[in-house]
């Protein structure tokens, strides 16, 4: 038996139908806040990533599923949507009008990391992009959609963390002073070891906890922002305050990516063990310029859908779904079922039978191990009366329902039980 990869999962129904309820809601929270949906490939040049995400980081130097294609060109599978996102902005040219432009994308993404819980190798994001501005008030919009979404869905104890990352101005002293400290303190993993040589910032990503203790009493970001810097972050945290958005400031927050810039932050639920970031986000500022478009600023944020699906409350159980079942007895009662079973699909019911003529009490076994909320049984008799024995099969009540008002009748009963 070929099995499928390690790290990548296969979704299946009941979960697809949950997971489609959470898009529809984060589809709706978008459409309120007025974002446009982008579908973009999943292959993209490697050059954008290397580029986009930065070389020191864990996606850029170790996760990238990245292969040379029949033309001899490197491409590499998304990790993030953000430096696509950015990609098809300008080449699409977006960028030309003045405004704020704003996206979401739903997809998978992928990234070769340790399979565990809340990690795997291929995995879904929900991502919001807002591109064009950089007013605080934009900051807390996608923060607001965000809780806005994560609330919809029915997620509880959530935990905003907030931080600021400055900008390239404020970075400069904050890394001098950073470098001192990290190169004050022996002990790093080799990862660190070599970061805080050449980008010192990333320490602070870093999984081991080990390197999370050194850190310990790390100058913060926030002590070293320059007057702009410091406004936009007052801004934004007065704001949340007003909108009453809980946050907790979390000084050693940085993102994943390097062009990150000013407001990061980052939601972590209760319940999902090491793995407790449901989404993560922030400011981009340098990011289109390094990209080879104009100095424009953005801001975004992912959700990762598993760990979001993870902690959501289960569907209630039991429910029956809205799904007609049609039983037949003999040939000339076949043929009226399959002409019913189009009469109901058309008016929009969910009608099914089964082809291979089985026995009723087999054909009735199979309706409810489909769950159908009723089986409907024709047989000779039925078609001499003109009705159908109508099974509700959630409490074995039985009534007899002419053929003719069958769809009109169950499409009303169906609708009073939902
Ligand atoms: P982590 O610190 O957990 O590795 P990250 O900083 O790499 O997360 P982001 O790049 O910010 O993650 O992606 C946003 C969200 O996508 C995360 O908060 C998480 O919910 C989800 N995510 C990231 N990597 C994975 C993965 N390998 N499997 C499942 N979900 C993931
Ligand atoms: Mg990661």
């Amino acid at each position: 038996m070929i099995r499928a990869i390690r790290g990548m999962r296969d979704l299946l129904p009941p979960d697809t139908e949950r997971w489609h309820q959470v898009e529809l809601a984060a589809r709706e929270v978008f459409r309120r806040y007025g974002y446009r949906e982008m579908r973009l490939p999943l292959l993209e040049r490697t050059e954008l990533f290397a580029r986009g995400i930065g070389a020191e980081t864990d996606i850029v130097a170790k996760e990238m599923y990245t292969f040379t294609d029949r033309h001899g060109d490197s491409v590499t599978l998304r990790p993030e949507a953000t430096a696509q996102v950015v990609r098809a902005f300008l080449e699409n040219g977006l960028a030309r009008t003045a405004g704020v432009k704003r996206y979401f994308l739903i997809g998978p993404m992928f990234r070769y990391e340790r399979p565990q819980k809340g990690r795997y190798r291929q995995f879904h994001q929900i991502n919001c992009e807002a591109l064009g501005s950089d007013a605080p008030e934009l900051d807390v919009e996608v923060i607001l959609l965000l809780v806005d979404i994560l609330r919809e869905v029915g997620l509880k104890d959530l935990r905003l963390l907030l931080n600021s990352l400055g900008c390239p101005v404020c970075q400069v002293d904050f890394r001098a002073e950073l470098k001192l400290f990290l190169f004050d303190r022996e002990g790093w993993c080799p990862d660190c070891e070599r970061r805080r040589g050449v980008n010192a910032l990333r320490v602070f990503d870093c999984k081991s906890s080990h390197c999370q203790k050194l850190l310990e009493g790390a100058p913060a970001l926030i002590d070293f922002l320059c007057p702009d810097c410091a406004r936009h972050y007052a801004r934004v945290k007065e704001l949340l305050g007003r909108f009453r958005v809980d946050f907790t400031e979390q000084p050693r927050l940085v993102r994943g990516l390097d062009y990150y810039t000013r407001t990061a932050f980052e939601v972590t639920a209760l319940g999902l063990g090491a793995q407790d970031a449901v989404a993560g986000g922030g400011r981009y500022n340098g990011l289109i310029r390094e990209l080879g478009g104009p100095d424009l600023p953005g801001i975004g944020f992912a959700i990762g859908q598993e760990r979001l699906m993870e902690v959501l409350p289960a569907a209630a159980a039991d429910v029956r779904r809205e799904l007609v079942f049609l039983a037949y007895l003999g040939a000339a009662a076949k043929d009226r079922a399959l002409a019913l079973l189009g009469e109901l699909r058309a008016q929009g019911l969910a009608a099914l039978m089964d082809f291979d003529d089985r026995s009723l009490k087999s054909q009735l076994s199979l309706a409810d191990r489909l769950e159908a909320a009723a089986a409907v049984i024709v047989g000779e008799n039925e078609l001499q009366e003109g009705a159908a024995q109508v099974k509700w099969l959630a409490d074995s009540r039985q009534e007899r329902l002419p053929l003719g008002e069958l769809a009109g009748c169950l499409a009303s009963r169906l609708k009073a039980h939902g």
